[in-house]
């Protein structure tokens, strides 16, 4: 019997496979994307009404012409379906002087010569009156930092990749995936079997079940965010309340403005439970609410006046927490992105189009060489300065 053969197929169709299928669709490629969840679903790492989007990349300046790009690439998507997915609110790095998210975003701004301002704890109060920024810290504003609404992203380029011929399959479960004699690639899911010539692997937090054999590190972290009322609406507001990262005293925290009907939201970066997608507690236990809501108490007091929600969601963190784009060593035909470590949302559109190229074009545009898989390998000079 004969199977369907695609020039491209992507499992996995979160942030990063649906922007993947998107690039691939609009170039005009026979492209099929496969999902194991229901469209939009709560079970991965995409799910939620924000994440922020910020130029001065204390993670690493390499990231900075990536994000740059997917700039770009989230207006050209607005423009595209009409809608808004982006909306600037400026972001502030909060941190002590010499705290690794100050100088990080610094050496951004400096490299890459970017619209910043170096505020006091003070200046921060009296500009943004929903901050009550104690006096040891400082803060990096940059003006295009803001919000993505991540749901709406994915949705948008599923729905485009769609509208471009893509052939967009839910609720079905990609079991195994082979090579045949003349390299083209066999996908066996729940319904059925594809051939491609080539193929895009972007599973997220289920990417250790495909990629294991390669030897890339992967840890999956339970993450909790926490919806606030905030007790004015009026010192919160978008306008007034950029996004914010903050490294305290108490931990690394990530949190945005208010939002209609969603209060404010808050997460707690550097620390959860290791956990894999069937393991994950979904339980919130009242005192992960409590931590967080004393760092709102503390650093925007009346924020968070009453508890509103909370939810969980998975980071797949790389020991460096550096992503991993690269193309698999036993099959040329086969590219994957993996490990986004809680830092990849803003970045997919770019990452839909550094996929697409890498699939089509053997190569891409975009300077990725720091994101390879071979820095894992026990010979790299990577590798070897963390044993
Ligand atoms: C709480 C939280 C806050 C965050 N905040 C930010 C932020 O502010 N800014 C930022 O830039 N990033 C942020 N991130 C990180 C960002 O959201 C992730 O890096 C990104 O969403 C990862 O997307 P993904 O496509 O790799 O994974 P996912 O979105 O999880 O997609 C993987 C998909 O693969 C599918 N799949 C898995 N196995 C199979 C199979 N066998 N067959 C078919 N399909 C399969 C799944 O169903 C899923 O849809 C945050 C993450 C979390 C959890």
């Amino acid at each position: 019997m004969s199977i369907q053969k695609y020039d491209v197929i992507v499992i996995g169709l979160g942030a990063m496979g649906s922007a993947a299928v998107y690039q691939l669709a609009r170039r005009g490629y026979r492209v099929l994307g496969l999902d194991a969840n229901i469209r939009r679903h709560k079970n991965g790492s995409s799910h939620g009404t924000s994440r922020i989007i910020r130029e001065a990349y204390l993670e690493g300046s390499d990231y900075v012409p990536i994000v740059q790009r997917a700039y770009e690439l989230w207006h050209e998507l607005e423009a595209e379906t009409g809608q808004e997915l982006l909306k600037i609110t400026g972001c502030l790095t909060i941190g002590e002087p010499h705290s690794t998210f100050v100088t990080g975003a610094l050496a951004s701004c400096k490299r890459f010569n970017l619209a910043h301002e170096y505020l006091t704890a003070s200046e921060v109060n009296r500009r943004f009156p929903g901050y009550t920024l104690t006096d040891n810290l400082e803060a990096v504003l940059e003006p295009n930092g803001g919000i993505l609404f991540p749901e709406q992203c994915v949705m948008a380029h599923l729905d485009l990749a769609a509208r471009h011929g893509g052939e967009i399959h839910h609720e079905e479960q990609v079991l195994k995936w082979t090579t045949q004699g003349d390299n083209s690639v066999v996908v066996e899911t729940t319904q059925g079997s594809y051939a491609a010539d080539r193929l895009v692997i972007t599973t997220g937090p289920w990417a250790n079940e495909w990629l294991a054999e390669l030897g890339v590190p992967l840890k999956v972290q339970r993450i909790v965010n926490a919806h606030f009322e905030p007790d004015n609406q009026e010192r919160f507001k978008p306008e007034v309340f950029p996004v914010y990262l903050l490294e305290a005293p108490e931990g690394e925290y990530y949190g945005f403005p208010l939002l209609p009907g969603e209060g404010i939201k808050l997460g707690r970066h550097d620390i959860g439970d290791v956990c894999t997608p069937q393991t994950i507690n979904r339980e919130v236990d009242p005192s992960e609410i409590q931590m967080l809501k004393q760092v709102v108490d503390r650093y925007m007091r009346g924020g968070a006046e009453s508890f509103k929600w909370s939810l969980t969601c998975m980071y797949t963190n790389t020991p460096d927490r550096n992503f991993v784009i690269d193309r698999h060593p036993g099959n040329s035909n086969v590219v994957y992105g993996c490990g986004f470590s809680g830092h990849g949302f803003k970045f997919a559109s770019a990452i839909g189009e550094i996929l697409a190229e890498m699939a089509v074009d053997g190569k891409t545009r975009h300077s990725i060489e720091f994101l390879a898989a071979s820095r894992f390998s026990p010979n790299s000079p990577v590798a070897i300065a963390r044993n």
